[in-house]
């Protein structure tokens, strides 16, 4: 088989900054070991995230020059509009700023003390904008999804039996709306299959639930349904993805993923009633409903990002990335979540670093590792993110504790990924001369953000 290419030329570059391996000795002391201190500019290659980190293509810069920025009704709104509702078939698309915002405006109105929410899994902003409304958020992955080594096609899919015997004892009455995750993020973006969702959606009308798709990452997921879910090989990924919002009731979307823009997202509505609602929320939190808090060229950029999402060679290239990662680090014996999902590699960084206990954040030391070793910047998600402590102030440790290298779309080539995979691997031969971290400060919430943290072995 030929190498998947990168179906695209580049017109537009931006240089990388090079430092040495004693600069950032300093650059990451300054930073108190927590690489969310580090400047960007002294990290050579970014996965600390693939939100709005896409680049644009030369026709969405064209379009951000064609943006009508008129303040109602603008031409750019018409476009997004009719593009989103080609996409999704909902009648009412209301622009946001970004996904949350989105979140925020339909968790306003559907959330409250006494309520419940499911999904396979939420996503954090999508939890956080439940509790904040005094509701609670509940996960129902599939038991599948749980097991980090175990290679199944559809490891994102919701626990329909446990969704059904949720919705009883809880009372469908107390359940609003019924949110899909898609593909889900945990797992590095594992896909939802068509056949759980028509299930999922089949309970929710049963029990008149709404049901929903956080659709972050909808193409990446319909490109996984074409190639592993029987009946679907033959279809166009615009088909398929027509067919899984035929399923909802609406959507919630951050335009930073699959629409390949820096910044933007949308609120998709099927009841008028419902619509109505959002969109006099929209105007007191976000603007007139025809921008949403977005100028009029970020509407013409998401308009065409949302088109060029659904290429057929863009997600073959896109998905195919990912996996070649995934493989040649596999190759090498480096313990990482499989299969690899849509848009980022999770390495096991407890099996990576055994000497190190979870109290001394293994996660954090082979993520500063990579940076050191490399200037690569991924994000730890174990228990330096989710730690917490019990009644004795005794460190509890989340079930896994994990380093995520984020994929940005169309920015990285396989030069800088086999760089990357060379660097990981060369870590994971040295991995035994690797130490653990304490904190020095945290702060009361999210610590992750700010902690300060000493490396005392070094
Ligand atoms: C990023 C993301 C969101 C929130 O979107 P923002 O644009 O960052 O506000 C919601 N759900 C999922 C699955 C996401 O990945």
């Amino acid at each position: 088989m030929a190498t998947i290419i990168e179906p695209f030329r580049i017109k537009s570059v931006e240089p990388l900054t090079f430092t040495t391996r004693q600069e950032r000795e300093q650059i990451l002391k300054d930073a108190k070991n927590n690489l969310f201190l580090v400047r960007a500019a002294h990290v050579l290659i970014d996965l600390l995230t693939d939100s709005g980190t896409s680049a644009m293509s030369a026709r969405q810069w064209a379009g951000m020059m064609t943006g009508d920025e008129s303040y109602a009704g603008s031409q750019s709104f018409y476009r997004f509009r009719d593009v989103a509702t080609g996409i999704t078939g909902f009648k009412h698309i209301i622009p946001t700023h970004q996904g949350r915002a989105a979140e925020k405006i339909l968790f306003t109105l559907l959330g409250g003390p006494g309520k419940s929410f499911v999904s396979n899994t939420f996503f954090d902003t999508t939890r956080g904008n439940i509790e904040y409304s005094g509701a609670e958020a509940v996960d129902l992955l599939t038991e599948e999804g749980k097991k980090p080594q175990l290679i199944a096609d559809f490891k994102g899919n919701m626990d329909i039996a446990a969704l059904e015997s949720f919705i009883r004892e809880k009372g469908a009455e107390n359940i609003p709306l019924c949110m899909m995750t898609i593909t889900n993020n945990s797992g590095g973006g594992q896909p939802v299959s068509l056949q759980n969702m028509r299930e999922t959606a089949a309970i929710c009308r049963k029990y008149g639930i709404l049901f929903f798709i956080d659709a972050c990452r909808f193409a990446e997921n319909a490109w996984f349904i074409k190639k592993r879910e029987k009946g679907y090989e033959n279809r166009s990924v615009l088909d398929i993805s027509r067919e899984i919002f035929s399923l909802a009731d609406g959507c919630t979307m951050s335009a930073k993923k699959d629409a390949l823009v820096n910044i933007g997202g949308f609120l998709a509505l099927q009841d008028d009633t419902l619509a109505r609602e959002a969109k006099n929320l929209l105007i007191i939190t976000e603007g007139f409903p025809t921008y949403g808090g977005l100028a009029g060229r970020d509407l013409e950029a998401m308009a065409q990002g949302l088109e060029e999402v659904l290429d057929e060679e863009y997600l073959r290239y896109r998905i195919r990335s990912i996996e070649y990662m995934g493989e040649k680090l596999t190759a090498a014996g480096v313990p990482i979540i499989l299969p690899t999902g849509g848009h980022a590699i999770y390495i096991d960084a407890r099996a990576f670093l055994p000497q190190i206990p979870v109290e001394e954040f293994p996660g954090v030391a082979l993520a500063n590792a990579l940076y050191l070793e490399g200037g690569i910047r991924g994000v730890e998600i174990g228990s330096l993110m989710f730690g917490k402590y019990d009644a004795k102030g005794k460190h509890v440790a989340p079930p896994m504790e994990l380093v995520r290298l984020a994929i940005p779309r169309r920015v990285y080539t396989q030069s800088h990924i086999d760089y990357v995979c060379e660097v990981i691997i060369e870590v994971f031969g040295k991995r035994t001369q690797y130490s653990g971290y304490r904190i020095s400060y945290e702060a009361p919430l999210l610590r992750h953000f700010t902690a300060e943290l000493e490396n005392p072995g070094r």
